[in-house]
């Protein structure tokens, strides 16, 4: 498994597509190659190209070939894009092909004392993906007030999220995602995905992420 790093989309002064982690065949069970490689070349991709888009509008308009006036709804269109391509990065390491055990190590004792227990971890995060009203995802990551852990449930990829928020674990629950193998099912689509997680990706991203001496 390669290891993960969020600035592995991100190369020569442009965003980049990484390729998947492992062979479209590896998720078969869990949401089927057909969707993983439309969502990782054609829905990613897209969100890559958006991102460098807004990031050239962005720079036209420091030059003064585009507007001022434009500048808001670029900055929208970039917190959209690059949402998109930083979540999916993180998506795809965050699933493994066979059932996956439980987090170890310093990370379970940071969702014990996040969210209870284990059990009540996932039951919360699976509530949030099954419940989030359209276009979404639900993410585990480190609250940079508490530096305990906290869901966000987002919407499209950049709304209702705290600033500051760094993602561990994304589960998308855009249709894109899962309606090809699971039709409108999305709770058995999560059910799967909880079964499915790479925890030693969480736990990279945790030790990345979290300051020891807070
Ligand atoms: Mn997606």
């Amino acid at each position: 498994m390669n290891s993960i790093c969020l600035t592995h989309g991100y190369a020569d002064g442009h965003y980049v597509l990484p390729p998947l982690p492992y062979d479209v065949s590896e998720l078969e069970q869990l949401v089927g190659s057909e969707t993983l490689l439309l969502h990782h070349d054609k829905h990613h991709a897209a969100y890559v190209a958006g991102a460098n888009a807004a990031a050239d509008e962005l720079k036209k308009i420091n030059n003064g070939t585009l507007p001022l006036q434009c500048a808001a709804d670029i900055t929208q269109k970039l917190a959209f894009h690059l949402g998109g391509h930083l979540l999916h990065t993180l998506y795809w390491h965050n699933m493994v092909g066979s059932p996956s055990g439980l987090p170890q190590g310093e990370l379970a004792l940071v969702i014990e004392r996040s969210f209870g227990s284990f059990d009540s971890f996932c039951k919360l995060f699976s509530t949030i993906a099954e419940s989030v009203q359209g276009s979404g995802w639900a993410v585990l990551g480190v609250d940079p007030v508490s530096r305990g852990l906290m869901i966000c449930g987002i919407k499209r990829h950049q709304d209702a999220l705290v600033p500051g928020f760094f993602p561990l674990l994304a589960c998308d629950v855009w249709e894109h995602a899962y309606y090809l193998k699971w039709k409108n099912n999305r709770k058995g689509y999560v059910e799967a995905f909880m079964q499915h997680i790479n925890w030693d990706s969480v736990s990279e991203l945790f030790e990345q992420s979290y300051c020891h001496e807070c």
